[in-house]
Formats: structure tokens, C-alpha cells, sequence
């Protein structure tokens, strides 16, 4: 590993391929050069690699991308052309691991570098971290170091700025002050304390959002919006539909980028329709439907899926600052709550749809949950505009904690 980085690695978290090859279903492959080079000239037996299959784009790419030149394509059922009939990819199995792709051989860790040292992480995109399955990331290092290698090439221009970070909008944070803060959160959310061990993830977030809350040095009434007179319950709602739309749409393969329609919840905000009814697959269910309602306990699989990913996210520090659209931390813990609320409130929906009151949740659905939650986030590209709306509107606890309720 180059330069005098540390190496941060998560604890609990396990991740081996399951061989599943979903991460090779419509997921996009972006290429650099070399790969494209490389892949080219490979004789793959049993695979009839058609020009089409490998795609030049001319797209200017985002920065930190810019190391991607071209994407490979997918066949017509979605799948990536070089996986076989059992799942396995040709290229790796033919060639050996280096030969794949650079984004599939660093599929599916990821790295935060921070003034503290490189945190790593794993996406929830993956069956195998959703499912724990595995070796523990502690046990890998000379891996990980491998892969961290791989990623400063491929993001060379990455640097996360770490000194413009806020407990809250206007409020000063540093890097080292923010470290104090975080072990707590940590702490709070391990699997195995007794704390956690009995109470939900999305409750323990909105406590520890709370409690962050009480460091703010200008006290005032966040859930009140200034100079807008909607009632509190009705801007839960919006906000839940623009975050329905951006991070559960109907068809997660269908778009590469998530934005939230910002101008179109402001528009609401300031004069919103008499009823508003919550929009979730087709159909539509007012804010009662959701408080009669209550979602039968998860079992403890699913809880601690769901106690996982605010583990990782906060452990990576990909929920707030340069992790996460620009948020200040308060903002961020309360989005990092919402989310996982949202999970639930995506499976009471289903549930109400299909009638099945109260119908135990398959921890498969929570997690198929998760990993479309994943995908979103992973692309999630926000304007100034949705990050001053995430801001204004997160700022206080109650909301996240009457969307917890209604999660119930
Ligand atoms: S190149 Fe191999 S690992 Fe990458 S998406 Fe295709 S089959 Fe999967």
C-alpha cells in the first residue's frame, strides 16, 4: 500500500462471492482502458464476444470516473456476457481473477480515505454481505491492501474534504471532534451488546440522533419549517413519497443515476394537495392505512441485516459530509434513520397490498429490501438544491422518529 495510509477494517462483517452472480445482472461495468484492451484481445472459449458487447462511450465522465472510458454491455436477459450458465464468470475461471474487469475485481469493497486513515467498506449490493457470508474483512488485510491499491488507481482523483463538516447547518465540526462522536454511534450499534440486541436499528438511530441533537449549540424548534405553515404529519408524507420515488422506483434497473424531484416537493411543501397519500408501487395508502397497520416483528436475521448497514454506513462514514451529499452529521444520522425506516415501511406497504396482515417478513425480502436501498444510494449524485432540502428538513429528530412510528 502506497504512502503511510492506515487501514481501518470493520468488525462483524463477512464477506466471501456466494457465486450468486447477481453483481453480474444489469449491474453497469465500467472499463478503463486497459481493460478494454486486455478483454479484447482475450480468446474466451465458449463466449461469442460481439462488438456490441463492448461499448466506447463518449459520455464525459463525472469526476473521480474518469479512469472509466467504456462500459461493457449486457446481453438481452441483462446478464453479463462473460457469465456462464452456472454462474460462474468466463474470464476469471479462463484467465484468472486479474484478468476480470477492474471494477469487478473491486466489487464489492469500497474505501473512504479520511485525515485518520482509509476506512473499509462492502456494499449491501452484494448477496454475500447481505447475507454475512463468509470470512470476516478482519481476516483479509493482505486482501483488502490489494484491493485499496486497485482503488486509488482507478480513483486517483478522489479527496473526501474533511474540514467543512457541521453537527449542523452552520455549526462547525472537526474530523477529530467528529471521531468521539462516532465511537459512540458504533458502539450503539453492534449486534451483539444487549443494548441492541433487543430494539430495532431504525430506534436506535433516531436515539442516537437525538442525543447528537443535544451537542447543537443554537437550540430551536428543527421540526418547525420557517415561513411554512404545512403541518408537520404532511410533510412526512412528502417527504416519504420523494424518497419512495428516488430510493424504491419501480424499476431499479431502469436508471443509473437517483436524483429526488426537489422542485416538485417544494412546490408541494409550500401548497400542498388537501389529502396526501402516500405512492408506493402503483398504489396509493393514506398516512392511517400505515398507523393501523403494524408490521410483524422481524426475525433476528433481518435486524441485524438492518443493524449492519447503519453499522457499516457510519463505520465508512458514508452518510453525511463528503460521504454523503454534503449533510451535516445530524442531518445525515436522521437521513441514515429514515432510510432504514423506509425498509419497513416498503414491506408494510407490500404487506397491506397483498393482504397478508400480519404476515411474518422472509428475511430474502428484507434483504432484496436492502440491496435495491444499496443500489440507489450507490448512485445517488445530489444537486445543492436536494441537499439544502435533505438538510432543512432532516435537521430535527422528530421527524425521523414519527416516521420510525409509522414503521412500526
Ligand atoms: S466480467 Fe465477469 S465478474 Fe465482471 S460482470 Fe462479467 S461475469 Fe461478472
Amino acid at each position: 500500500m502506497g504512502g503511510e495510509a492506515i487501514l481501518h477494517i470493520p468488525e462483524g462483517i463477512n464477506f466471501d462471492c456466494t457465486g450468486c452472480g447477481n453483481c453480474c445482472f444489469s449491474w453497469p461495468v465500467p472499463l478503463t482502458d486497459d481493460d478494454f484492451e486486455r478483454i479484447c484481445s482475450l480468446e474466451i472459449e465458449g463466449v461469442k464476444k460481439e462488438p456490441v458487447h463492448i461499448i466506447k462511450t463518449c459520455a464525459p465522465a463525472s469526476p473521480g470516473q474518469r479512469a472509466f472510458t467504456s462500459a461493457l454491455g449486457k446481453r438481452r436477459d441483462g446478464k453479463c456476457q462473460f457469465l456462464s450458465p452456472d454462474n460462474r464468470c468466463e474470464i476469471h475461471s479462463q484467465f484468472g481473477e486479474e484478468a476480470k474487469p477492474s471494477m469487478c475485481r473491486l466489487f464489492p469493497y469500497t474505501f473512504t480515505p479520511t485525515p485518520n486513515g482509509v476506512y473499509a467498506s462492502a456494499s449491501f449490493a452484494s448477496t454475500g454481505v447481505l447475507y454475512n457470508s463468509g470470512r470476516p474483512l478482519a481476516e483479509q488485510k493482505p486482501h483488502l491492501l490489494r484491493t485499496y491499491e486497485l482503488f486509488q488507481k482507478l480513483y486517483s482523483e478522489l479527496a473526501p474534504d474533511w474540514n467543512g463538516l457541521q453537527l449542523i447547518d452552520g455549526q462547525p465540526l472537526s474530523f477529530n471532534e467528529y471521531l468521539v462522536i462516532e465511537s459512540t454511534l458504533l458502539a450503539a450499534l453492534k449486534e451483539d451488546t444487549p443494548e441492541s440486541m433487543n430494539r430495532r436499528a431504525d430506534k436506535i438511530l433516531c436515539a442516537l440522533a437525538k442525543e447528537t441533537s443535544k451537542l447543537i449549540n443554537q437550540k430551536r424548534d428543527f421540526d418547525k419549517i420557517p415561513g411554512l405553515e404545512t403541518k408537520p404529519r404532511t410533510v412526512d408524507s412528502l417527504l416519504i413519497n420523494a424518497l419512495l420515488a428516488a430510493y424504491f422506483p419501480d424499476d431499479v434497473y431502469k436508471e443509473n443515476s437517483c436524483e429526488i424531484d426537489t422542485a416538485q416537493l417544494a412546490r408541494s411543501l409550500v401548497a400542498p394537495p388537501d389529502k396526501v397519500l402516500i405512492k408506493f408501487a402503483g398504489s396509493t395508502f393514506s398516512y392511517g392505512d400505515l398507523n393501523q397497520y403494524t408490521l410483524a416483528a422481524l426475525d433476528a436475521q433481518s435486524e441485524g441485516l438492518l443493524k449492519r448497514f447503519a453499522y457499516l454506513k457510519i463505520f465508512s462514514k458514508l452518510y453525511f459530509g463528503p460521504g454523503f451529499a454534503g449533510l451535516s452529521l445530524v442531518a445525515g444520522l436522521n437521513h441514515l434513520a429514515t432510510i432504514v425506516s423506509l425498509v419497513r415501511i416498503v414491506l408494510k406497504l407490500k404487506n397491506i397490498t397483498r393482504k397478508a396482515k400480519g404476515h411474518e417478513i422472509p428475511f430474502e425480502e428484507v434483504a432484496e429490501c436492502v440491496r435495491m436501498l444499496e443500489r440507489r444510494l450507490t448512485v445517488a449524485n445530489y444537486s445543492r438544491e436536494t441537499k439544502t432540502m435533505l438538510e432543512v428538513l432532516l435537521s430535527g429528530a422528530e421527524r425521523s422518529e414519527r416516521i420510525s412510528m409509522l414503521a412500526s
